[in-house]
């Protein structure tokens, strides 16, 4: 096995999901395009997939599922808006091992009261450290989902969230509407899975 790769595993039989490209990627997030775009070339000369999404909630919403199945790394910056943030609450609930780095713009450090950031990088973003973060963090994203963070799920407050046996389904606790998802079948249905459980969450965030 690939150890590059993300283990895409079903949540109640650890057994991996099959086939299809699930080269793990690196989605970024950034405001200033150029930027992004720069910095995307400088993963892949590296030897890293990156894409630039529009922010982190887009990308979960609106990007291929089988982008979604594949990103290893969420690379965003400070200024994320209150949806952005909801988004990666989610996802850090749905699957704990896709991991999130921040760029900081100040010397302020950044508000990690949900510990959301598994990474900070201050501006100017150095190439090589990118490089070098978005790597161990990769290989982290490559454990069983058994291991280490992989046991830290925590549901967004105001829902009941199961991702595995008999089905994946969310709740919200304030208006009690529900969502049900068919047990994904291989990483792709994964990530429309994990897009309809994001969608669901961000719809009823009630405030
Ligand atoms: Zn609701």
């Amino acid at each position: 096995m690939d150890p590059s790769r993300p283990e895409l595993v079903d949540d109640e039989t650890s057994e991996p999901l099959s086939g299809r490209d699930l080269r793990p990627i690196v989605l970024l997030a950034l405001a200033d395009h150029f930027t992004c775009t720069k910095l995307r070339g400088d993963l892949i000369e590296r030897g890293r997939d990156a894409a630039c999404v529009i922010s982190a909630a887009a990308a979960i919403i609106l990007s291929a599922p089988s982008m979604l199945a594949r990103a290893s790394v969420f690379v965003v910056e400070d200024s994320l808006t209150p949806q952005d943030r909801n988004a990666l609450h989610w996802i850090r609930a749905l699957d704990p091992r896709r991991a999130i780095v921040v760029i900081a713009s100040g010397a302020e450090p950044v508000d990690d009261d949900a510990q959301l950031w598994d990474g900070v990088l201050t501006r100017p973003v150095d190439p090589g450290e990118l490089c070098d973060v978005v790597g161990a963090l990769g290989d982290r994203a490559a454990a069983p989902a058994s291991a280490g963070r992989g046991t830290m799920r925590r549901t967004p407050p105001g829902f009941e969230l199961r991702v595995g046996f008999p089905w994946p389904m969310v709740r919200c606790t304030r208006c009690s509407a529900t969502r049900h998802c068919e047990v994904p079948r291989d990483a792709v249905e994964q990530g429309i899975v994990m897009a309809a459980l994001v969608t669901f969450g961000l719809a009823h965030a009630h405030d």
